[in-house]
């Protein structure tokens, strides 16, 4: 199995050194799409899962760390992926939330509780199979627990190749600042004279 590849957060969020194959599948991108990522939510965070699921969802939503990436590339084959996921979880959301509403309605005061039960677990089995529908879900990128790095795993070798490449660039070229070409009492000087002839 591949390592993950990561990337550091500030290209990805920059839209910088991001690879134009799609992470997935190494095929050039024909999607480009903004993406955001989060963190995987902590260890400890399951602990509260005894608690109540809604405890559970708050703490994660409370700690976990998002990423906005502006430009993240995905081809053909991860397009239609989507589309057929997001079909086949599409269809148990929509049909159990029917059932639960029909339950409801039918007998409001004493809902069918077949109805109501298979409703409801298709209901969470829909959301939850959604939720890989997501592009970064797609993509399999998540943000480090330390916030710095955008860590994709089971990448493709040709989008590893890709980020390597980037970063070894980013190693043998460390960024040069240009030389002033004026100092700032010069630059003062420049805007007061004009103004004040
Ligand atoms: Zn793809």
């Amino acid at each position: 199995m591949p390592m993950p590849t990561q990337l550091p957060v500030t290209w990805v969020s920059a839209g910088h050194g991001v690879p134009t194959v799609c992470a997935r599948h190494g095929q050039p991108g024909t999607l480009r799409a903004r993406t955001e990522f989060e963190s995987a939510p902590a260890g400890w965070s399951y602990a509260f899962i005894p608690l109540g699921l809604l405890v559970f969802v708050l703490i994660r939503a409370a700690t976990r760390k998002r990423i906005d990436a502006p430009v993240w590339y995905y081809c053909d084959s991860c397009r239609s992926m989507r589309r057929i996921r997001r079909l086949a979880w599409g269809v148990p959301a929509v049909l159990g939330a029917g059932l639960l509403v029909y339950a409801l309605v039918e007998d409001p005061a004493n809902p069918d509780p077949w109805l109501f039960i298979s409703g409801a677990l298709a209901g969470i089995a829909g959301y939850v199979g959604l939720l890989t529908t997501s592009l970064a879900a797609i993509a399999r990128g998540r943000v480090s627990r330390d916030g710095q790095w955008i860590v994709v795993r089971r990448p493709d070798p040709a989008f590893a190749a890709a980020v390597e490449a980037a970063l070894d660039h980013a190693r043998s070229h460390p960024p040069v600042l240009p030389p002033p070409t004026r100092t700032h009492e010069q630059a003062a000087r420049e805007i007061f004279g004009r103004t004040m002839g």
